[in-house]
């Protein structure tokens, strides 16, 4: 069996269009939705990230207020401005772009954000509404693993899924929004890490194994069984001297030999990627809609 590819960024781009007329829709209201981001310093990666993020905003309609600060920003000055913007009318959503200079205290920046305005679903708040199945936004990348699986017609409820990782921005929380009482949810599910007794054990046994390790071939065509569905969040740079970079990204999944046993299957790049800035579009839009309400 060869496994059809889920084209993460087709997925993406049909949800951007969605997207699109709802931003069209609350313009005839009067209403239009703004995302305030906040880059401190000037690390590349992040640079290019938060420059997607924008592009990504301009292109379906929503606002974005740009604020670059410069890497030796005090706590007390990045606070201010997460405050000013708690108060904004014109922000609906914040986004702090990650990881901030080591001077500064992550966990009370993300604090100050508003819930109500906490995009990223990073907020104890939202963490907490998610895990006792109340509105909340939900953080991106699960939220966008989720959306995957639906719009390619994977049954979720009944499923065995095995995740691969247990982190607070994507295993945690995917494992959460998996088990809910809800029809995106009602899978059973099983959460590995580094102190698993052979995770293979475990991979085979899924009928969805979803990889969040941050390492390469972490999950091997031995480890999953005929016809499972099989979703990389990985994302790795491995040298490669024939890319004028010197490096190409890979996930966590032996992708080339996985796919002749997966009945499903998201490429790296273009698979989970695509989606993580379409769902904090989504929580934007989300939050003007709630606003308008
Ligand atoms: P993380 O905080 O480093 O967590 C990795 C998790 O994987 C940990 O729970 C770790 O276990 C577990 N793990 C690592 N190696 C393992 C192994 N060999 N067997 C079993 N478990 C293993 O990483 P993260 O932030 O969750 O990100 C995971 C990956 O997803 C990274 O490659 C990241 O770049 C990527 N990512 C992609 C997107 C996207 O938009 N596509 C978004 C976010 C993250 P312990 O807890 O025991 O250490």
């Amino acid at each position: 069996m060869t496994a059809r590819i889920i084209d993460g960024a087709k997925v993406a781009a049909d949800m951007r269009a969605e997207l699109k007329e709802h931003v069209a829709e609350l313009k005839k209201q009067g209403i239009v939705p703004g995302l305030g981001v906040i880059l401190v310093g000037q690390d590349p990666a992040s640079n290019s990230y938060v420059t997607a993020k924008e592009r990504a905003c301009a292109e379906i309609g929503i606002y974005s207020d740009d604020n670059r600060l410069p890497a030796q920003t005090s706590q007390k000055d990045l606070i201010a401005l997460i405050k000013k913007m708690n108060a904004d009318p014109k922000i609906n959503g914040i986004l702090v772009q990650l990881p901030l200079p080591k001077h500064l205290i992550e966990d009370q920046v993300l604090m100050t954000i508003s819930p109500d305005k906490d995009v990223d679903g990073f907020h104890p708040t939202n963490v907490g509404r998610m895990v006792v199945g109340e509105k909340a936004f939900l953080p991106c990348t699960p939220h966008g693993v989720i959306q995957l699986l639906i719009r390619s017609s994977v049954t979720i409820d009944g499923s065995h899924v095995v995740i691969v990782g247990r982190s607070n921005i994507v295993g945690k929380p995917l494992a959460n929004m998996l088990i809910q009482k809800s029809p995106t949810g009602n899978a059973t599910v099983t959460i590995c890490h580094t102190r698993t007794k052979n995770l293979a054990f475990h991979t085979k046994q899924a009928d969805i194994v979803i990889a969040a390790a941050g390492k390469p071939n972490t999950i091997t065509a031995d480890m999953i069984k005929p016809g499972a569905v099989v979703i990389d969040v990985g994302v790795n740079r491995i040298e490669d001297s024939t890319k004028k970079s010197g490096y190409r990204l890979v996930g966590d999944v032996d992708f080339e030999n996985v796919k002749e046993k997966a009945s499903l299957i998201t490429p790296v790049p273009g698979g989970v990627g695509p989606m993580t800035i379409t769902m904090l579009l989504y929580n934007t839009v989300e939050s003007a809609k709630r606003n308008a309400e």
